[in-house]
């Protein structure tokens, strides 16, 4: 896919999170590989709202002027530096990482035990697939950064207990599908265990398969999910193309 392509995709899914309230203020970050890259990266700069971010604001990291970057936060969050420069570097099927402090993902990450349960569809498509990096110590810097990144493994889904979630694929569609379904699943397990009635959880085979009937037939899918996003957005603002 083409440069300007991969970040209009990019755009459309700050708008979209926006939209769905996923957002948090100005802070949050999203990332993508530049085409030719497998470490330098495109990201939100400093202070911009997920709201109107357009494809021309994001901004290029080199890992090579990353350490000079990171005296200058006016330009990109230190964290952002840290958090996306280290998992673009260490994990290779992270070409895009979508980082956010989403209410239900939060919450989950704020429980002692964050495991989601298998208790429907949703859920089950994450049955053993989500990493989870248990040890808070502090915002987003190096030490915490390089811990974060080690814990992703070969998973797509990273839980950040105490922090938030972040997502990742080998496109933006897919790290965007991964974090819709991911807030989903996280929105009804909460709203379930707030009923305080026993949840009703399926066996740890019935959840495999259902994770594996998704992987099966989500491809195009998740393509198409993104697609469908910016088709509603080209009517009502494509402002985020420019
Ligand atoms: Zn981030
Ligand atoms: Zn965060």
């Amino acid at each position: 896919m083409e440069k300007l392509e991969i970040l209009k995709d990019l755009a459309a899914a700050f708008r979209w999170t926006a939209k769905l309230n996923m957002h948090e203020a100005i802070a949050n970050h999203f990332s993508v590989c530049a085409p030719n890259s497998n470490e330098d990266f495109y990201v939100n700069g400093t202070g911009m709202h997920f709201s109107s971010i357009k494809a021309s604001d994001l901004f290029l990291v080199e890992q090579s002027k990353i350490n000079e970057l990171k005296d200058k936060p006016e330009l990109v969050d230190p964290t952002a530096l840290h958090i996306h420069g280290s998992i673009h570097k260490k994990v290779p099927h992270a070409k895009c990482i979508l980082h956010v402090h989403s209410k239900y993902a939060t919450a989950l990450a704020a429980l002692e035990d964050p495991t989601l349960p298998p208790i429907d569809q949703n859920t089950m498509r994450f049955f053993n697939r989500v990493g989870v990096y248990r040890d808070f110590g502090g915002m987003g810097f190096e030490e915490e950064s390089e811990k974060m990144a080690s814990k992703i493994g070969n998973k797509k889904v990273l839980l950040m207990a105490n922090h938030g979630v972040l997502t990742t694929g080998q496109t933006v569609a897919e790290a965007f599908d991964e974090l819709y379904y991911f807030e989903r699943a996280c929105e009804t397990y909460i709203t379930a265990l707030s009923t305080q009635k026993k949840l009703k959880i399926v066996s740890d085979e019935v959840a495999e398969k259902t994770a594996q009937e998704w992987e099966n037939f989500s491809t195009d899918a998740k393509d198409l999910h993104l697609k469908a996003i910016r088709s509603i957005l080209d009517k009502e603002d494509p402002s985020y193309k420019n």
